[in-house]
Parts: C-alpha cells; sequence; structure tokens
C-alpha cells in the first residue's frame, strides 16, 4: 500500500483528467474517427472511453497492460525512474495500478473480441472473448481505490468533470475530423461533430468554444512557406477578462509557449490594455525538423530552431489580421 500511495503521490495520474487525455490521445494514436467518454462521478467511479480505432491484438492485450509492471513498479527506487520518463509509454501500466481496468479491443483482422482484466498494481491479468466491434473500450472504474491519499486530492464531482471537459476541449480542437461524444453520469454533455470541409470549420469551432467566440473571431491564415499559421483570433473588442480561450496548436498539439504567448500579446499592441486576454484558437505548422516538442516534461512548451524568426511570423500574421495594428 505504501508503494502504491507513492506511485499515486508522483504526478503520474494526477486526477481522473489525466487518465481521460491518455485514453484519449491513444485512441487518437490508434486512427479512431468516433469516441464515447462516459464519464461517472466526476471520473471517481468510472471513466470508460470506447474508440473505433485499430484495436489491439489477444497477444498484445497482455503487454499493452503490463509493460512496466514487473520490471519497474516492483521497488521505490523505481519509482523515481518512472517520474523521470514521465508518463509517456506507460499510461496503460499507471492507471490500471491505481484503478480497476477492464480492456476489450477487437482488430479488423479478428473475429473475435478479447478482454482483459486487471486490479491494483497486482497486475494479475484475466483474458477471456468478449463482444465488441473492431476498436478499443477501455473501462477504468473506481481511480485510486487502493491509494486513499491520492483519492482525498480529488475535489468535487463537478470540479473534476470540470477538468476533463477542458481537456476533452483541448483535444477536440486539435482533431476536427474525429467526432467526440462527452456524457456525464448518463447524460450527454457534449457532442463534437466532425469537420466534414471548410464549411462547418465554424460550427465545429463554435460547438467547442462557444457561439460568442465563434462569431465574432476573425479567421486568418498565413504563409512564409514551409511554415503555416491558421485559425481564428479576436479582435480586442470581443477579448474577455478570462484568458479562458486560448489555444494554440503546434503541429496538432496543443501547446502553451510563452514565446508564442508574447508574440500573439505584442500583436493586440496597446489595443487590449490591462483588464482583457488574447483570445484565439490558432494551429501553426512547420517541418518536424524545426521544432522539439520535447522541452518541457509535460510537452506543453517547443523549442523552435529559429526561434526569433516563428515569433516575428506570427506577429506579423496576426497583426495582419486584427483591425487597427500596423503590420
Ligand atoms: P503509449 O501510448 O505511450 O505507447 P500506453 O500505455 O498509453 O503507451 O499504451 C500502450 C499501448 O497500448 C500503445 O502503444 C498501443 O499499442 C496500445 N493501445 C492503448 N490504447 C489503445 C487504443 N485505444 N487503441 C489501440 N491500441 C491502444
Ligand atoms: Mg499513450
Amino acid at each position: 500500500a505504501q508503494l502504491a500511495n507513492q506511485i499515486a503521490a508522483g504526478e503520474v495520474v494526477e486526477r481522473p483528467s489525466s487518465v481521460v487525455k491518455e485514453l484519449v490521445e491513444n485512441s487518437i494514436d490508434a486512427g479512431a474517427s468516433e469516441l464515447l467518454i462516459d464519464i461517472e462521478q466526476g471520473g471517481a467511479r468510472r471513466i470508460r472511453i470506447r474508440d473505433n480505432g485499430s484495436g489491439i491484438e489477444r497477444d498484445q492485450l497482455e503487454l499493452a497492460l503490463s509493460r512496466h509492471a514487473t520490471s519497474k513498479i516492483s521497488s521505490l527506487d523505481d519509482l523515481e525512474s518512472i517520474a523521470s520518463l514521465g508518463f509517456r509509454g506507460e499510461a496503460l501500466a499507471s492507471i490500471s495500478s491505481v484503478s480497476r481496468l477492464t480492456l476489450t479491443s477487437k482488430t479488423a483482422a479478428q473475429t473475435e473480441a478479447w478482454q482483459a482484466f486487471c486490479e491494483g498494481r497486482e497486475m494479475r491479468v484475466q483474458i477471456q472473448p468478449a463482444a465488441h466491434p473492431t476498436g478499443t473500450t477501455i473501462d477504468v472504474q473506481d481511480l485510486f481505490f487502493n491509494t486513499p491519499a491520492r483519492r482525498k486530492f480529488m475535489r468535487t464531482e463537478k470540479t473534476e468533470f470540470g477538468h476533463i471537459d477542458e481537456v476533452v476541449r483541448r483535444i477536440a480542437l486539435g482533431c476536427p475530423r474525429v467526432r467526440i461524444l462527452l456524457q456525464h453520469n448518463g447524460r450527454r454533455i457534449r457532442d463534437y461533430r466532425p469537420l466534414r470541409d471548410e464549411s462547418n470549420a465554424t460550427q465545429r469551432l463554435s460547438s467547442i468554444v462557444g457561439n460568442a467566440f465563434a462569431q465574432h473571431a476573425l479567421s486568418l491564415q498565413a504563409e512564409v512557406a514551409p511554415w503555416l499559421l491558421r485559425g481564428w483570433v479576436a479582435p480586442a473588442a470581443h477579448c474577455r477578462h478570462q484568458g479562458d480561450i486560448q489555444y494554440m496548436y503546434v503541429n496538432g498539439r496543443m501547446m502553451k509557449d510563452k514565446l508564442l504567448n508574447h508574440a500573439i500579446r505584442q500583436a493586440y499592441g496597446e489595443q487590449l490594455g490591462d483588464d482583457r486576454q488574447p483570445t484565439f484558437v490558432l494551429y501553426l505548422e512547420l517541418p518536424p525538423r524545426d521544432v522539439d516538442v520535447n522541452v518541457h516534461p509535460a510537452k506543453h512548451e517547443v523549442r523552435f530552431h529559429q526561434a526569433r524568426q516563428v515569433h516575428d511570423f506570427v506577429l506579423q500574421s496576426l497583426r495582419q489580421a486584427l483591425p487597427g495594428t500596423t503590420p
């Protein structure tokens, strides 16, 4: 139990929304075009994610779950190395060590679906046949049931669901072609319909970040080959006090990057004053060789090899889009 507490105390699985983030990213990685996310009691009771992605082969199920179970989570010393490796490559193993996890999956090549169940860090994985279409369902129940210290850190159902909602919003903005349904306690909360073409781009945008932004935001598209910046930015008059709509994606990954934020704020110049925040949904695309995404462990920061030029590209592109600023 002490070891389990230590695991939970680390940053491996911080709260229900971190579980949702990892599972949804796995579904996207598996090429899913539809996701159903079922949450019960803010995620404390259940987090279930069903996708129509590639699925996992029967003989890979146990591996997917127990990758680091014996070699890495066997002593306290090893915890250090898990923390330093971060979450990557260990999501399922980490999540299943602090919950009751059922993984059901079928690949297109298989005729039958298979299900694996494991509970806590014992990792006694049982595998049995099941009914499931091609794709994967991961059902995480009773998160932190074996780590009381961690469980105590969970906030109210409403707060935890709010974090989940925000995680899903970020991912939905980053993956416009994926349909995402989010339910809480059996009630449909969000239904993000997939982007078919540019004609419903604003519709998808407004379903995720709201009508007010979608109506007033100026769409922008700028290119200094091979760099591309596109998305939406709200004129200063429609920026709000809270910086709640600030989404910047670099090659599809959401970032909170100082350099980019600086460029965006600078583009507004004096227009914002002290009481309003830049408001934007932007996508920056660069060749992978021009960026290093591994600067920050949580991967929210990037390093651009031509930082100054990227900064100025973003600055100039926004100035051109925003009225009353001088390019
Ligand atoms: P990582 O994503 O870093 O490889 P995870 O622990 O998150 O590590 O997942 C382990 C493995 O399980 C993945 O590499 C993938 O092969 C498989 N997997 C997990 N979730 C899914 C899913 N929804 N669809 C298909 N495969 C999955
Ligand atoms: Mg993963």
